[in-house]
């Protein structure tokens, strides 16, 4: 194995592992999240950075100032999009779906599936997840979306190539056979500790610990840790109550949005609306590639007011089906649905 020089502080936050080597190219993502500088994160307990870290994906603010509600702003957001072909991207856990202790578990309503459904109708319509493809689109079951699994590395588009099959996109696909072989020794590793799970995603991996006792929490993320020591070209990053491990590529949900932007014809479009609605802190990126390019929105799902680069906020999943609910009435009301694409 070559030498790695691995930025790993004893006591530093699962997320803040960055382990690189020459030649491994770290993504360049620069979280939004006032998250504590490595050296400030050096000694600071992990349990308790954990709980930190948990308890604001993004970093606490007073007041949703900053990100007003998307139904309260609803007529602004319609008349943005006047002349404007609307592309529809959206995470699914915590956003389609509740946030559940099980995540094989983590259905979506018959209700939320229809509401996908007839905004699909209108506007193209993306599922991007951490999730493995196959797994978020067992729970989707719509085959008219494009779906883009394990944070975008894995992308399939809908009638996207000459012979009108499905195309594939995988940038990470050399990372395949590591991937498989860190999961199994993770579910190795961390058999032991109660209330944990594996899941492999394909291109990349999650630990969950919503169901773990929290006094276990600092082991779990030391056994995940030990097992990346071997792995320099694999990084670790963090959702809401789970490790996640991915290819240390330049490739996130913005570059997800961006391919999938390209792939629909739009990527140099001046009437292209893409509103992207999530509510973890991978979907940063994805919010971020919007604000940089100055077209479209970002919407976050959360309860409580946070800093993001999203420009509006919707509490819960229930907020989101009503927003999309809105969305495709007023698209009908204006008499101007866009075929799909
Ligand atoms: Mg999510």
């Amino acid at each position: 194995m070559t030498k790695q020089s691995a930025v790993v502080p004893e006591a530093v936050a699962p997320e803040a592992v960055v382990v690189t080597q020459p030649g491994a190219t770290v993504p360049a993502s620069s979280p939004v999240f006032p998250y504590p500088p490595l050296k400030a994160a050096v000694g600071l307990p992990i349990k308790k950075f954990l709980q930190k870290q948990e308890i604001s994906s993004g970093g606490r603010v007073s007041s949703w100032d900053e990100h007003p509600s998307a139904l309260g702003m609803f007529e602004e957001i319609v008349s943005l999009s006047k002349g404007k072909k609307i592309v529809m991207f959206l995470d699914y856990d915590g956003t389609l779906s509740p946030i559940v202790d099980d995540p094989d578990r983590a259905y979506m309503s018959k209700a939320m599936r229809a509401a996908v459904r007839d905004v699909a109708k209108l506007f193209p319509t993306a599922i991007v997840s951490g999730r493995c493809r196959d797994k978020v689109y067992s729970f989707v079951r719509l085959a008219e979306l494009y779906y883009a699994g394990s944070h975008g590395m894995d992308i399939k588009c809908p009638k996207f190539n000459k012979g009108n099959k499905p195309a594939l996109f995988q940038p990470a696909s050399e990372f395949l056979p590591m991937i498989d072989v860190v999961s199994k020794l993770l579910a190795e590793k961390t058999r032991a500790i109660r209330g944990s799970r594996v899941e492999n995603n394909r291109f990349c991996v999650s630990v969950h610990f919503r169901c773990v006792d929290e006094k276990r929490w600092v082991e779990l993320a030391m056994q995940v840790r030990s097992v990346l020591h071997d792995f320099p070209k694999l990084r670790l990053t963090h959702g809401r109550k789970v490790l996640e491990i991915r290819p240390s590529i330049e490739w996130d949900k913005g570059k997800a949005l961006e391919f999938l932007l390209e792939s629909l014809g739009l990527s140099d479009s001046n009437d292209v609306l893409p509103v992207y609605i999530g509510d973890d802190r991978t979907d940063e990126d994805a919010f971020k590639v919007l604000r940089e390019r100055g077209q479209g929105f970002g919407i976050l799902v959360s309860k409580v007011p946070k800093e993001s680069h999203a420009t509006y906020s919707l509490q819960e999943p229930s907020e989101v089906m009503d927003f999309l609910h809105r969305l495709v009435e007023w698209k009908r009301l204006s008499g101007k649905g866009h075929p799909r694409v």
